[in-house]
């Protein structure tokens, strides 16, 4: 599971502290799908940045399966707004892109990145440099790479947020599809409330007041998990 305990966030700003992330406690069980949604500049970013370890919280703590994160890890994935591939490699070198940093041989990278190609529906692609595939298709490659690894959880940071409406739409029985085969634990942020309330269990709301107090609160949605039998179509987006 991912906890955050009692997380505060400041900046140092020529205007004075900004208190970004105040008191910010979320419990996130494993298998869950849950969205973090506010305004821009609310501090979904920030907050996501702390749970990567990419920054570190002024106070508080962000825990893994109770190990506190001291810092980034392959028990994370991560998935951003704008397609992080490298334009020179192709799909499968990008899917295998990490790995390297675990230790795992050649032959063992290639297989880890083929099945998670596969499982996104992209081995055909293999060979295909990033500029020939579509939006959606890039970011679906940037969930099998940060899947490769087989993170406890995978971090999303407006995964949709520069795609068309009808590549959204995919991208979301995309998700739901994915996460139903491999359960695994998302935690998702978005502005986008009707996208939050189409993919999760539960929401967290980032209220947005500059210089007041931003507390998050919490949307139960009924289960659903059942309800979803529709299947992803892959190719032709
Ligand atoms: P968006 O929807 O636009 O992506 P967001 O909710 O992700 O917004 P953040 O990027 O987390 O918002 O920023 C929250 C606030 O913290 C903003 O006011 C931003 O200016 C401020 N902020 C973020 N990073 C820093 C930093 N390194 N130094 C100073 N202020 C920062
Ligand atoms: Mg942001």
């Amino acid at each position: 599971y991912l906890q955050v305990n009692s997380l505060y966030k400041n900046f140092e700003t020529k205007q004075g502290t900004l208190v970004v992330l105040k008191d910010i406690n979320m419990l996130i069980e494993q298998g869950e799908f849950i969205c973090a949604v506010g305004a821009s500049g609310s501090g979904k970013s920030t907050l996501l940045r702390q749970i990567a370890g990419l920054d570190k919280p002024t106070t508080g703590e962000v825990k893994i399966d109770n190990q506190i994160v001291k810092g980034p890890g392959p028990d994370r994935g991560m998935v951003f707004q704008h397609y992080t591939l490298y334009p020179w490699m192709n799909v499968q070198e990008n899917a295998e892109f990490g790995l390297k940093l675990q230790g795992l041989s050649k032959k063992a990278r290639r297989e880890k990145a083929s099945t998670y190609l596969d499982v996104v529906g992209l081995s055909k692609f293999a060979k295909a440099l990033p500029k020939e595939l579509s939006g959606g298709m890039k970011q679906r490659v940037a969930i099998a790479r940060a899947l490769a690894s087989e993170p406890k959880v995978l971090l999303m940071d407006e995964p949709f947020g520069s795609l068309d409406v009808h590549t959204k739409e995919a991208m979301h029985e995309f998700m739901l599809d994915l996460w139903q085969r491999t359960r695994i634990t998302v935690f998702m942020i978005t502005h986008d409330v009707e996208e939050a309330v189409f993919l999760s269990n539960r929401i967290y709301a980032l209220g947005a007041r500059p210089g007041t107090v931003r507390k998050e609160m919490v949307i139960q949605l009924p289960d659903r998990s059942h309800a979803v039998k529709r299947h992803a179509v892959f190719h032709d987006y």
